[in-house]
């Protein structure tokens, strides 16, 4: 018997007694507890199994949907012992027969029986003059209870419980749109799919979803049915679209939040006067462009309001951020503050302070290098206090624990954000004294997502290059004709210049990525045996790793041999090739950081990109994307567009945390929807008192980053 729609979304797995205990772990194993968390649970795909093609018209090798009769069923023998039924179109006993197989499967004989009407789905192939389905997936279609007697039966042919289950004649597993959900350990799709069709039959009728309801016009129990179960694929587009307008507004909802928090969350004064900032311009060998210049104004205007300062500052690789976030540190310097700057690798923490001692070179204040080697360090600890204590710091994240924070710090710069969470910049956000906040980009991102991932920040962009850089040129060269290439490098490095060469990193295990970043080596000393080079890759220490890149920035080494550790903010305005073997393996986000490392001084510079890869072949696209442009705006459109946005900025790390539903992340208008709701919300109820939004604060209370869907 059905049993009446009651079921609740909190229910508990546990209180639903027609599951087996298999399944019950099976399902707690893969870290579901709830109802709603089943029916939370996105289909990976569809499928479509409506019925596809009359009998007559079926081609050897395609697939199809199929309504059937039986008209014969027997056990057959050839090599092995097999279950043939014998099929064909209802009231037409002289058309077109099919003979479906079933291997392995004995108990398939107890299921099908002559003058059963079949829903079946498989793959037909034609053998000795006859149509057959090997394994077919199928169902029983006949009377009004025929569920009850449903077949178990896994595509695979895998052997599963016989719970019976109420499926109340309605097709679950052919002739019809079909979800295939990723894979649960101990439960075969079949059997996955039909718990989530009967909790959805069971489930109550006035439902609402866990959080907020963004699009009450189409109700929820709706959606979650058209989620799993769409009648047409434009059903199943339709609850996507509401799934994923409500996941972008509950993130929204909380990046507005915080912003309006952080606009009203008082700050220092961290600008008052401006000699040392002068005092750096006037020794500088070049001016700022426009857009640093506006840049700084901007901070400057955050930084000299007494509310603490929340901005983004995004720019292209070599558009001169650094400069930037070095004029910020002098206003707050100047203002008797301490200035931090936090930048994701060691190599990068080391190239800052070095940059800012040659800047400083003129400017009395004190710059000092602060990593995790020296973090326990209590004689520097003492060191970093008192009168003589540097006024900037450069570190890397050692810096973010709370006890290395100078007391005094007034503006925190975090270069390269994307390689922090959200997090940790909510960590220097809320740290004691509230300190003004840069934190700095390369990675361009679209603008859409700029809202989402950066919307409780002000944004400052610096969207013109420095004048005087030298052209690049990228080429995209076949790696079994190198002999022109190499012609070429020899030139180069004759005319005093130094290059980069990369490889992607295929191992993961330690000993063989220094093997093969070794082979590399020599394969390429073989070629240049009088040039001095360089070998950088991620399994040497942080020191060695400096000393590397510290001969080449000399010039000591004339060719560096790398793996991606070159990719973010590395500077040596002297090499001008950038030679990436196997480029197709990389991102297009990646190659373009690394073409990035190259026309940083006068010389024009190369990017050469050595693939394998031919016109129309996956990775090729890419390639050519990148030889056609140079601007990273573009380039990140075009990269969210072939790996979509979760790839690009690897969600854990970007601060995404879980998408379920990634077509929200490149729909602008339905970003700017849940924006505008989120922005309703607040301007009617600013402390989130009315009932109606008691979820919605708890929500920003913990500020979790824990998916909801709803
Ligand atoms: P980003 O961090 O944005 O990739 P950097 O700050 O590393 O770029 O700047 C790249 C190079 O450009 C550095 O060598 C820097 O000294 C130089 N630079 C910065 N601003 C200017 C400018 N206005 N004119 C000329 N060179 C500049
Ligand atoms: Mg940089």
């Amino acid at each position: 018997m059905l049993r009446m729609p009651e079921l609740l979304p909190d229910a508990h797995l546990k209180t639903i007694e027609w599951l087996t205990k298999g399944e019950l772990k099976a399902l707690l194993a893969a870290g579901m507890t709830t109802v709603a968390d089943v029916l939370h649970r996105v289909p990976r795909r569809y499928e479509d199994r409506r019925i596809s093609a009359p009998l007559a018209s079926l081609v050897n090798g395609e697939t199809y949907s199929l309504s059937v009769h039986v008209y014969g069923a027997g056990w057959r023998f050839a090599h092995k012992r097999y279950y043939e039924v014998t099929v064909g179109e209802e009231g037409n006993p002289y058309g077109t027969r099919l003979y479906l197989r079933w291997f392995n499967m004995p108990y398939v004989a107890k299921l099908i029986a002559t003058g059963m009407k079949l829903s079946i789905y498989g793959k037909v192939k034609a053998y000795g003059g006859k149509l057959t389905m090997s394994n077919p997936d199928f169902e029983v279609m006949e009377e009004e209870d025929a569920g009850l007697r449903l077949a178990e039966i896994a595509l695979g042919g895998a052997a599963v419980p016989r719970t019976e289950i109420g499926v109340g004649g309605e097709l679950v597993h052919t002739g019809r749109i079909v979800p295939v959900y990723r894979s649960v350990s101990g439960l075969v799709m079949r059997r996955y799919r039909s718990i989530v069709w009967r909790m959805l039959r069971e489930l109550a009728r006035d439902i609402a979803p866990p959080v907020y309801d963004v699009a009450p016009a189409y109700p929820y129990r709706e959606a979650l049915q058209d989620l799993h179960f769409p009648a047409t694929q434009e059903a199943s587009h339709k609850a996507r679209m509401r799934f994923a307008l409500s996941e972008c507004f509950l993130r929204l909802f909380r990046v507005t939040w915080r912003r309006r928090r952080n606009q009203q969350s008082r700050g220092q004064i961290t600008a008052t006067s401006d000699g040392y900032l002068e005092e750096l311009l006037a020794s500088l060998p070049f001016a700022l462009t426009a857009a640093q210049q506006r840049c700084v104004a901007e901070i400057r205007a955050d930084m000299a309001s007494p509310r603490q300062m929340n901005r983004l500052l995004q720019g292209d690789v070599g558009s001169g951020k650094t400069l930037v976030a070095l004029c910020a540190m002098l206003l707050a310097v100047e203002s008797g503050h301490t200035a931090a700057l936090i930048a994701p690798t060691q190599i990068l923490a080391e190239q800052h302070y070095r940059n800012f001692c040659r800047f400083l070179q003129g400017v009395d204040v004190r710059v000092s290098l602060r990593t995790a080697a020296r973090a326990d360090d209590t004689d520097y600890l003492a060191e970093m206090e008192g009168d003589a204590a540097p006024r900037i710091i450069v570190g890397t994240h050692a810096l973010l624990y709370k006890k290395n924070r100078p007391s005094d710090l007034g503006l925190a710069v975090i270069d390269e954000q994307h390689k922090f969470g959200v997090l940790q910049r909510e960590s220097f956000i809320n740290c004691g004294n509230n300190p003004d906040v840069l934190v700095m980009t390369a990675t361009p991102i679209p603008r859409t997502l700029t809202l989402t991932l950066y919307g409780d920040l002000e944004v400052s962009v610096i969207d013109e290059l420095p004048a005087g850089r030298g052209e690049i040129v990228t080429a995209l060269r076949n790696p079994d004709n190198t002999k022109r290439i190499v012609a070429f490098m020899r030139s180069e490095l004759a005319a005093g210049r130094q290059i980069y060469i990369v490889s992607p990193l295929v191992e993961d295990s330690e000993a063989s990525e220094r093997k093969s970043a070794t082979a590399q080596l020599e394969h390429w000393k073989k070629i240049f045996p009088e040039e001095p080079m360089g070998l950088l890759h991620g399994r040497l220490s942080a020191d060695e790793k400096d000393e590397v890149m510290a001969a080449f920035r000399a010039n000591e080494t004339h060719l560096l041999i790398a793996t991606t550790v070159v990719e973010v903010g590395v500077d040596v305005p002297n090499a001008t090739i950038m030679l990436i073997n196997d480029a197709d393996s990389f991102g297009l986000s990646q190659l373009h950081q690394l073409r990035g490392r190259i026309g940083r001084g006068a010389h024009k510079s190369y990017c050469i990109l050595l693939s394998k890869a031919k016109p129309g072949e996956p990775g090729r696209e890419k390639l050519e994307v990148l030889c056609r442009t140079l601007n990273g705006f573009e380039i990140a459109e075009e990269d969210f567009r072939l790996r979509g946005p979760g790839d690009v900025l690897g969600t854990e790390q970007s601060g995404l945390g879980a998408v379920r539903f990634a077509e929200w992340l490149s729909d602008a208008r339905l970003i700017h929807r849940a924006s505008r709701e989120a922005a309703r919300i607040l301007n009617v109820d600013p402390q989130l008192k009315l009932p109606q939004h008691i979820s919605l604060r708890a929500l920003v209370a913990d500020d979790g980053e824990a998916a909801v869907v709803g």
